[in-house]
């Protein structure tokens, strides 16, 4: 782990779905509580898909849950003043004023730990990831795998009814009727992608 001479950094877990980024945003927080750190845990409204897997039991009892949130506001506004280290998962969803909080906290001399995937389905920027990676200390960007040809995955794909999804649906779907594999760059998928741009590279056609 980065120790810094003065407590207060920034480390953000980048990768895209399934990649483990909350497992490992939790064992952090694990082994923060065991070294007797008073920790906050923070995640998007917007996913709910792991009520109680954020639980992690301290030695004296206190249990340590996820809090969500809408904004990054809201992390100043429950944030207690003896708080050491402060995770927050699921970022991507989070509105561009977390990189000023993250800061600000880092600043402040609190360990700050988020989880985002750092890509959208087009393998677009996700909200505020790229800017988080700028500003921090320590960046992981982990791989899930492939699942068509088994090697390390990085983009999310997103399937509606089972099929690849245009590049022109939105970014963030209401409604939940799509669903994500977790892709390598030569598996993913992205229909109308580079409409009337032409190819890029002409000459590598065929290759
Ligand atoms: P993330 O927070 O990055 O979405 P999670 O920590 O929630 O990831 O989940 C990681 C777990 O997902 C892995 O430990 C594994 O058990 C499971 N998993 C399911 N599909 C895949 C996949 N295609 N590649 C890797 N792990 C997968
Ligand atoms: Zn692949």
């Amino acid at each position: 782990m980065f120790h810094g001479t003065k407590p207060g950094w920034i480390e953000v877990i980048s990768g895209v779905m399934f990649s483990g980024k909350s497992e490992e945003l939790i064992r952090r927080v694990r082994r923060a509580v065991i070294a007797r750190k008073k920790v906050q845990v923070f995640k998007s409204h917007l996913d709910e898909r792991y009520a109680g897997l954020y639980s992690v039991s301290s030695h004296d009892g206190t249990i340590v849950e996820a809090e969500p949130i809408k904004d990054s506001r809201e992390i100043l506004e429950h944030l207690r003043p003896d708080t050491e280290v402060v995770a927050v998962d699921e970022a991507q969803f989070l509105d561009p004023g977390i990189v000023a909080v993250a800061n600000a906290l880092a600043d402040g001399g609190v360990r700050v730990i988020l989880a985002g995937t750092d890509t959208d389905f087009r393998a677009e920027r996700f909200g505020a990831m790229p800017e988080l990676m700028a500003a921090a200390e320590i960046v992981d960007k982990l791989q899930a795998i492939c699942v068509v040809c088994g090697g390390p995955a990085t983009r999310n794909q997103r399937l509606v009814n089972g099929k690849p999804a245009p590049y022109d649906s939105p970014q963030i779907m209401v409604g939940g009727r799509e669903a994500y594999e977790a892709r390598c760059r030569h598996c993913h998928q992205v229909p109308r992608k580079n409409e009337g741009q032409g190819e890029l590279l002409p000459d590598a056609a065929g290759r």
